[in-house]
């Protein structure tokens, strides 16, 4: 079997607003071969440069385009193909969109793997250690207490037992998001566990004093509290608070995650399985956090497609804790694919079982957003 084309397909909404919301664009990856049989992936990153990336011809050895290091080779080489790529562009590559572009690539390449083998891909990857996991509906912060209560008590009502808020309104309240938190816990009780993505918000040196006032209100987690590249900050952190801190949603490869836990001091490491380097970077990411005695919570806001993409990886990886489940859904985080995810009664999300990503694209969809 042989790889014939890298197909790119871009999606938007007409509007486009400025807040911190995934879904409002997306690139999807086709990985086609000789055979017939087609890879689906997927790039939750600015799709015009991935494209870019995917299609540009090679300049030379050390200085390639995606589609032209992958044409004419056999795709059930996935482990071996990822280091084609990482070396083939390595003088404009080795981190960043380079590695988003071929998370997307990767995820495609394991659902032909899934698809020839009859396999569900966490099965391809050398198989499930669970069937379903715990699933945290993720929505943005509102900006004031009565919203914030507001909407976590709609996502547990509908049968969530973990809620995360993020962005949004921790950039504008004035006490880190205090009285935001202080609304939440009183409107969901005690039996729910509530995780905050504070979205880069947090000065800090006032962070410890924040993280110290949230304590009674008992988060899960504390995610992102600074900009990435401050590793200083989140090692201060990290080492002086009880709470756990989160992190990892933009860094690609092994590497950049080696770096956040050596420097960072993180006790979650958060690889998106379509920016990290897909499920090959991502299955490594996991089992290098694991050493470290640290859960593995893939991030993920998107379409179906990484929702499929990201059950596999919880399912493949031994310190799998919850799945990102992004409830802030627009029309392409909820109708992209034929397949909709939900919790059950439990609160917990059914692991594809099917051969390969086990998602098909809505054409209907793709055809009323495609650029
Ligand atoms: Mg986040």
């Amino acid at each position: 079997m042989r790889i014939t084309d890298v197909e790119t397909i871009i999606l938007r909404l007409p509007v486009v607003e400025m807040i911190a919301d995934g879904t409002q664009d997306a690139l999807i990856v086709r990985v086609h071969t000789d055979e017939g049989v087609t890879g689906l992936g997927e790039v939750d990153a600015s799709p015009e440069v991935i494209r870019a990336i995917i299609e540009a011809p090679a300049s030379h050895a050390l200085s390639s385009g995606l589609r032209a290091l992958l044409v004419g080779e056999d795709p059930m080489n996935v482990r071996r193909l990822w280091d084609t790529m990482y070396r083939g562009s390595i003088f404009f590559g080795r981190r960043g969109p380079v590695i988003m572009a071929m998370s997307g690539i990767d995820i495609a390449l394991w659902d032909i793997v899934g698809q020839v083998t009859g396999r569900p891909v966490h099965e391809a990857l050398g198989g499930g250690y669970r069937s379903r996991l715990r699933a945290y509906a993720s929505t943005l912060m509102p900006h004031t207490p009565r919203d914030a209560a507001a909407e976590a008590t709609r996502w547990v009502e509908s049968g969530f037992r973990a809620i995360k808020l993020g962005w949004g309104g921790f950039g504008t309240a004035p006490d880190g998001g205090v009285a935001l938190v202080r609304a939440v816990r009183a409107a969901v009780g005690d039996q729910v566990d509530i995780l905050l993505d504070i979205g880069f918000n947090w000065e800090p040196s006032r962070a410890i004093d924040y993280a110290r006032r949230l304590e009674e209100y008992r988060p899960f987690w504390i995610e992102e509290p600074f900009w990435p590249d401050n590793k200083e900050a989140y090692a201060r952190l990290a080492d002086t608070i009880d709470i756990p801190v989160a992190g990892g949603e933009e860094e690609t490869t092994r590497w950049a995650f080696q770096e956040l836990l050596d420097d960072g001091h993180v006790d979650v490491v958060q690889p998106d399985v379509s920016r990290a380097g897909g499920f090959t970077e991502v299955q490594r990411i996991a089992e290098m956090a694991d050493l470290h005695g640290r859960p593995c919570v893939p991030h993920a806001w998107s379409t179906g497609i990484l929702k499929a993409a990201s059950l596999h990886m919880n399912a493949a990886i031994p310190n799998a804790l919850m799945m990102e489940f992004c409830v802030w859904a627009g029309p392409l985080g909820d109708e992209l694919t034929e397949q909709r995810f939900w919790i059950d009664e439990n609160g917990e999300v059914e692991i594809p079982r099917t051969p390969g990503l086990g998602v098909t694209l809505r054409e209907d969809v793709v055809a009323r957003y495609r650029i």
